[in-house]
């Protein structure tokens, strides 16, 4: 057996442990690219190696050895040159690493150690995740295939994570980011939901005032007549130094939100970068999760009285609000109310009808509101089509790109020649690394350069179709001159109402 070999062979008065079990030390390396990604971390590193050495009797963990935040591509890793020392003078004879990639960031560097500089100084190496252990292997290892194997294991840990959240939300465990009103993070559990007492009597309040019959505005004003400070959660969208009063949207969230059942209904969103909706049927919804806020009789009583009282509302008769969410009050920063006069449809700022302090109040007309919009559209069209007509002359990327890529290409032709001049002795290690470090830096120059240039072609490509998109629209739009939701969503950014009548018009092409 290699271990009773070396056993007798390397044992001598060095040695500071007199075990006879194998020496092991565990390689641990948190690189940048891993704090990105879940299933690499150093503790979660630390605890396979742990596990794997607990369970095989003729190893003796020696020592961790942790490099932190240091790129594989770096020959100065102080702890695995600490190993390397510590493997030198006989102190340990066997490496463990999670997986080779530990080891460096590519197949030449992982394969360097695996197959040149750990068999020489005597080191057993093994690597858990790729099943590979080089006492048993005799030394042999596919190096290309491991690092494939890694890769497809690193699509596999994003998939656990997503099953893992939705796992998560079947065994009623809070997943979501700020805790809703009423409620907070339990000090010695954070993903679970305790009752944070003064919100709470809010929320109960809230609902009784609904029992009584009062509408969500109609709450919202009571609150502020009271200073009850809004959900922190709820800030305006523009003007950061609005007012924080409470307003109906507020008050209606609270009203309709069955966590106050003591009930999670997570999963209403999906997706990281891009939050999108899902449907009610995908919806995770677990009983009795938490303590309740409200009764299921208060609850269902008030969801009752919101029905009848929207039944009663005329808003079936108005028309559709193109600029939905897109108007606001120059004065406090809320958004604009729409209601109909007769056949007129007016915005309002409704802040100083629920807290007067607040704002001087804004009233302006939607056919006023479209003109200026118009206005603002047709000379957007001209600016366009001029800018349409005469490009401003740029450098074409393309030469630079191709020979970038004829630069790459030979680069990696060294890389090769260069580990064969190694394994065939024409070089020796310390030149190896030196010229290999030179191609790196090289190669790193060469794709970031390639990457920014990439980047500004797409970027123009689509800026370009994008612009001509926009200008057949803004032409059609001079023709009929009718405004449509189609160019309050592609154009509009937002509407910012002043009380002398201005109106500033935030676009977007
Ligand atoms: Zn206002």
């Amino acid at each position: 057996m290699a271990r009773k070999s070396r056993k007798h062979n390397n044992q001598g008065p060095l040695l500071r442990h007199k075990s006879t079990l194998t020496q092991v030390a565990a390689y641990v390396r948190l690189s940048l690219e891993d704090r990105s990604k879940k299933g690499n971390s150093i503790e979660t590193q630390q605890h396979i190696i742990s596990s794997y050495i607990h369970e095989h009797p003729d190893l003796e963990l020696y020592d961790t050895y942790i490099d932190s935040g240091v790129s594989g591509t770096t020959f100065e890793r102080p702890n695995f040159q600490r190993m390397l020392q510590d493997a030198k003078s006989q102190k340990i004879h066997c490496v463990i690493v999670k997986d080779l990639s530990r080891l460096g960031r590519d197949v030449i560097d992982t394969g360097y150690y695996a197959e040149e500089v750990f068999p020489r100084l005597g080191l057993r190496l093994i690597s858990i995740g790729d099943n590979y252990d080089s006492s048993v292997d005799n030394g042999v290892i596919t190096l290309p295939f491991i690092n494939l194997v890694n890769e497809a294991y690193v699509i596999d840990i994003s998939r656990k994570t997503k099953s893992q959240t939705r796992q998560a939300m079947q065994d009623g465990i809070y997943v979501g980011g700020r805790p809703p009103y009423g409620y907070m993070r339990a000090p010695n559990n954070h993903r679970k939901l305790i009752v944070d007492t003064p919100a709470a009597d809010t929320v109960r309040q809230i609902f009784a005032y609904a029992m009584d019959g009062a509408s969500t505005s109609e709450i919202a004003r009571k609150l502020n007549a009271l200073k009850i400070p809004l959900p922190s959660a709820q800030k305006s969208r523009i003007a950061t130094n609005s007012f924080r009063a409470w307003h109906a949207t507020a008050v209606r969230k609270i009203l309709d939100n069955e966590i106050y059942l003591g009930h999670l209904v997570q999963g209403k969103t999906t997706g990281r970068l891009k939050r999108q909706r899902t449907l009610a049927n995908e919806w995770i919804r677990v009983y009795d999760t938490h303590e309740a806020i409200v009764s299921s009789d208060v609850f269902q009583a008030v969801q009752a009285l919101k029905q009848n009282r929207s039944k009663r509302s005329p808003a079936i008769s108005y028309s559709t609000n193109i600029y939905k969410g897109k108007i606001y009050c120059a004065h406090c920063g809320n958004r604009l109310e729409r209601t109909k006069q007769r056949d007129v449809y007016i915005f309002r700022c409704t802040t100083n009808r629920i807290t007067p302090d607040f704002c001087v109040g804004i009233c302006v007309s939607e056919d006023v509101i479209a003109s200026a919009l118009a206005e603002q559209l047709l000379r957007l069209r001209d600016d366009l089509s001029r800018q349409l007509e005469a490009p401003q002359k740029k450098e074409d990327p393309l030469p630079e790109l191709r020979f970038i890529d004829m630069e790459l290409h030979h680069l990696q032709n060294l890389f090769l020649t260069l580990y064969e001049n190694l394994i065939t002795g024409v070089i020796d290690q310390a030149d190896y690394l030196e010229l290999k470090r030179g191609y790196q830096v090289k190669e790193e120059e060469y794709r970031q350069r390639a990457t920014s240039l990439h980047r500004l072609l797409d970027k123009e490509k689509e800026t370009n179709k994008h612009r001509q998109e926009s200008l057949q629209i803004l032409n059609a739009f001079a023709d009929t001159a009718v405004l449509t939701s189609k160019h309050i969503d592609r154009f509009v950014c937002r509407l910012i109402v002043f009380r002398n009548g201005k109106i500033h018009v935030d676009l977007m092409i």
